[in-house]
């Protein structure tokens, strides 16, 4: 399986990735994840990423491409994987084209999560993340069941991602509808795009994305 996730930020992409990557045995590739991960450690690429997180724009085109091209030469990607946060432009989505062109392993799907702005807006201020596995939660929708822990067996250590702020993430939809909205129709015009409706239950949205990759 070789999907991409592509909606608003907000709109659910990563949280059903997490749990889709658990049925299909491929992996999330989350750019986004990654940048955190540079950024946690202090790299050269991660104290630049942060700038521009910071503010809502996008990091390089280039930049993300070379980090795509590393995570989808791990062994883990050799049978497949799902994109998250990826593409975001037209020439991220040209690099990727041209890089699964040379590996002979072409994109299956692209699957675009719909979903209403104020959906959107509520599920972004409650949205928290587990400092330590990383795991997505909602404090309304989806908090962490009692008792609940990471793999480890250390209760979840939650935070608000800095850049879920109100201005930032009015930013990131004002980026997302200038550069990333196009991408609709550029993979509509290859054919491999599918709409699904991402409001409602975790569940809900689950069962449609599952529908809409089962028809290919
Ligand atoms: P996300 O976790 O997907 O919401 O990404 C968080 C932030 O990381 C974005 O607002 C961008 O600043 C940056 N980022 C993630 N993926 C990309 C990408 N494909 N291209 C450029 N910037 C990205």
């Amino acid at each position: 399986m070789r999907l991409v996730l592509l909606g608003a930020p907000g709109s659910g992409k990563g949280t059903q990735a997490q749990r889709m990557q658990v049925r299909h045995g491929v992996p999330q590739v989350s750019t986004g994840d990654l940048l955190r991960e540079a950024v946690a450690a202090g790299t050269q690429l991660g104290r630049a990423a942060h700038i521009v997180m910071q503010a809502g724009g996008l990091v390089a085109d280039d930049i993300m491409l070379g980090i795509i091209r590393e995570r989808l030469a791990r062994s883990d990607a050799a049978r497949g994987f799902i994109l998250d946060g990826f593409p975001r432009t037209q020439a991220q989505a040209d690099g990727l084209a041209a890089l699964l062109k040379s590996l002979g392993t072409p994109l299956d799907t692209v699957v675009l999560l719909e979903i209403d702005p104020e959906v959107l807006l509520r599920r972004v201020a409650g949205r928290r993340s587990c400092r330590r596995c990383g795991r997505v939660f909602h404090i309304e929708t989806n908090p962490p069941r009692p008792g609940e822990r990471c793999a480890d067996g250390k209760e979840h250590d939650l935070f608000q991602r800095p850049d879920d702020n109100e201005a930032t993430v009015r930013q990131r939809l004002a980026v997302y509808c200038e550069r990333t909205q196009p991408l609709i129709e550029h993979y509509a015009r290859l054919g491999l795009l599918r709409r699904i409706d991402a409001n409602g239950t975790l569940d809900d949205v689950d069962t449609r994305l599952e529908a809409a990759i089962a028809t290919d």
